[in-house]
C-alpha cells in the first residue's frame, strides 16, 4: 500500500539550496517498490522542491541569485504583512514538489540530477513529504 513518508530539514541561512537526495532513496530503498512514482514534496509557501545539477554547487548558487534578481525583495503588496513576498513568489515560480519515476526499486534520476531543497525564508525546521506510489502493473 502507498505510504506517506516524511523528514526535517534544518536550515540555516535565509537562502540555502540542500541536496535530499540520499535521504529520498534511502525511504525508496526501504518502500520496496519495484516500479511507481515517488513525490518529493515541502508543505511550505517559501520553500520548494527543484531537480538540477549537484556535482557543480555553483548551479545551486546560480539559480539562487537567477531568482533574486528575477524577483526583488521589498516591492511587493505582502511585504507590509510580513516582508518575505519574494520568498513566496519564488517558491510559487519552482513549485513545491518534483516527482521521480521508480524503476527496480529505485530512483530514475539523470547522472547530472539531484533533488534539491530550496530555502528563500530561512534559517527554519522544512519538513518534506516523500509518497510513493506503486505502479498497478507492478
Ligand atoms: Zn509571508
Amino acid at each position: 500500500m502507498p505510504q506517506m513518508r516524511e523528514f526535517f530539514v534544518k536550515t540555516t541561512q535565509q537562502l540555502q539550496v540542500i541536496d535530499i537526495t540520499p535521504k529520498v532513496r534511502e525511504i525508496v530503498a526501504q518502500d520496496g517498490s519495484d516500479d511507481g512514482l515517488c513525490c518529493v514534496f515541502v508543505p511550505h509557501a517559501t520553500a520548494a522542491v527543484a531537480i538540477n545539477e549537484n556535482a557543480d554547487p555553483n548551479i545551486g548558487e546560480d539559480l539562487q541569485d537567477a531568482l533574486a534578481k528575477l524577483v526583488p525583495e521589498g516591492i511587493w503588496r505582502h511585504d507590509r504583512i510580513d516582508d518575505n513576498a519574494a520568498a513566496h513568489i519564488k517558491a510559487a515560480i519552482l513549485g513545491p514538489s518534483e516527482t521521480v519515476p521508480v524503476k527496480k526499486g529505485k530512483l530514475v534520476l539523470g547522472t547530472w540530477q539531484s533533488i534539491m531543497l530550496m530555502e528563500f525564508d530561512g534559517p527554519r525546521e522544512r519538513r518534506v513529504i516523500v509518497q510513493i506510489t506503486a505502479s498497478l502493473e507492478g
